[in-house]
């Protein structure tokens, strides 16, 4: 059906099969590009090749690690169009927006490369005096990583990159919906890698791309195998479950970055000019799709009607299209499923008593849904317990701040929570009290990859980026001196 079938990568070299899949545009709903569909063949091969280049790649010199890193940065970096379209075709996020992803997804590779050279460990005399205490780091091993549709390219460098720098060879399954862009990233490695002179065992096990439909076999395979150490999963709390589970048989080691059901509090002494530009923010990047989206907006009796009105005026400013148009400022959701399941979340809401107050148009072509306003949204609502990854901002009025810190701490989730006041003695009052892994202050956005990006709760434990990222994937050693 399409000229070029893209392959699975294995260290430095691409792998055909007869097994292809599918890869579908979400602004038009047809297929664009097919895909080799990675099994047991290929899976198994990229573990053996993954733990041959391991002693090797962990006894590399940080330094010559850290060049490494860097190189890729800058591989990405001169490739930014070729990622940024393809990042758009798959997953159809606004051409804006995936170039900004490619920005923020090199940089993780160019902060690790700065990390690889710190292996900073730590020394103490023992405090009874009979002698020293060091602590010192090694990389963990094989580490196999999940990755979803949402944020292709960085939610997969994230961990390609601490991994790297740690010592650790790395297997990626990214997700069905969008393999192509880390499929493009393990062509770019692979020519990386040709300009370094690394043992060739370390070139062709380091970093393995291995799209597949058989996700759930992919894991249960590779982790029934004690060569692999380490699991960092990025997808629902579902799933994440799972391979918690999974890993108890070894008891390999895991990250796990799952839902979030961010709560976005407006204090009294807010500024509403701020607030809105940071809600769109926080709301409508990616369409909603995001595990950090503020999910549920906490809104003070008297704000509440000049947000209101301020909040319609910009989400009708949003254009549907396609990403690759430049006027389009809201792309698709992922897929028919998903725009499906926001649709049926916005109906109940409205069954079990929400206001519709707003909703825009959206072209019934591909998998849109328009921008959306519910108000009257309560925590007996269902849209109030689940991670709605659409562009659907849900409004709850407050009263006081004690309620407001309550509905925002009323969830099983605590990756993200975003707090709006003018007043320092007032934020440093919700951030002592709201339960989250990130608190966006004044601010939309939380992404930073010198940052550690992480939850705690249902949300998940473990961190990425920041000087906590490359922990997850080194072992802790205790010398007795
Ligand atoms: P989403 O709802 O965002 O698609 P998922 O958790 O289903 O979230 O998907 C995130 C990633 O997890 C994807 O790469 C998907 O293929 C993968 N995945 C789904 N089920 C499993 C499984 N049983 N084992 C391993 N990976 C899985």
């Amino acid at each position: 059906m399409h000229d070029v079938i893209s392959g699975v990568w294995i260290g430095n070299q691409e792998h055909h099969n007869e097994d292809t899949f599918p890869v579908i545009d979400p602004a038009t709903g047809e297929a664009f590009a097919e895909v080799c569909d990675a099994d047991h063949h290929e899976w198994d091969l990229a573990l053996d090749r993954a733990q041959a280049a391991f002693p090797l790649w962990a006894a590399t010199p940080p330094r010559q690690r850290s060049e490494f890193l860097r190189a890729i940065y800058q591989a990405i970096i001169k490739s930014t169009e070729e990622f940024a379209v393809t990042m758009t075709r798959e997953s159809g996020k606004p051409i804006a927006e995936s170039r900004a992803e490619v920005a923020y997804g090199a940089e993780y590779f160019r902060w690790f490369a700065e990390e690889a050279v710190r292996g900073h460990g730590r020394i103490a005399p023992a405090p009874a005096g009979t002698g020293t205490i060091v602590v010192t780091r090694k990389p963990v091993g094989v580490v196999l990583a999940i990755t979803p549709w949402n944020f292709p390219l960085a939610m997969a460098t994230r961990k390609i990159a601490p991994a790297l720098a740690a010592g650790c060879p790395i297997m990626v399954k990214p997700a069905e919906e969008t393999p192509l862009t880390l499929v493009l990233l393990g062509r770019i490695l692979a020519e990386v890698l040709e300009t370094f002179s690394f043992d060739p065992a370390i070139a062709a096990g380091l970093v393995s791309i291995l799209p597949t439909t058989k996700a759930a076999q992919l894991s249960s395979s590779l982790m029934a195998d004690k060569r692999l150490k380490k699991v960092s999963f990025t997808g629902s709390t579902r799933v994440g479950k799972l391979l918690v589970t999974q890993a108890a048989q070894h008891l390999q080691r895991t990250s796990m970055e799952l839902g979030g059901n961010a709560p976005f509090l407006i204090a009294p002494d807010a500024d509403l000019d701020r607030v809105i530009d940071c809600a769109m923010q926080a709301k409508m990047r990616n369409a909603g799709q995001a595990c950090v989206a503020a999910n549920r907006f906490l809104v003070p009796e008297e704000l509440f009607d000049a947000f209101q009105q301020r909040l319609i005026e910009s989400m009708s400013r949003f254009r549907c299209g396609h990403g690759l148009n430049a006027t389009t400022t809201l792309g698709p959701l992922i897929s028919n499923t998903q725009r499906d399941r926001v649709a049926a979340l916005v109906d109940q809401a409205i069954e079990e008593g929400a206001t519709l107050l707003y909703q825009g148009s959206a072209p019934s072509r591909g998998f849109f849904y328009p921008a959306t306003v519910l108000s009257d949204v309560t925590p007996e609502q269902t849209i109030y317990r689940e991670e709605i990854f659409g562009p659907v901002v849900t409004l709850t009025k407050y009263q006081d701040l004690e309620e407001a810190i309550n509905l925002a701490n009323d969830t099983d989730f605590g990756l993200a929570a975003y707090l709006f006041s003018e007043n320092v003695h007032t934020v440093q009052y919700l951030a002592s009290r709201l339960d989250a892994g990130m608190l966006g202050i004044n601010k939309g956005a939380v992404s930073d990859p010198a940052a550690p990006f992480g939850g705690i709760k249902e949300s998940g434990f473990g961190r990425e980026g920041g000087v906590e990222g490359i922990e997850e994937y080194q072992n802790i050693q205790y010398q007795a001196w």
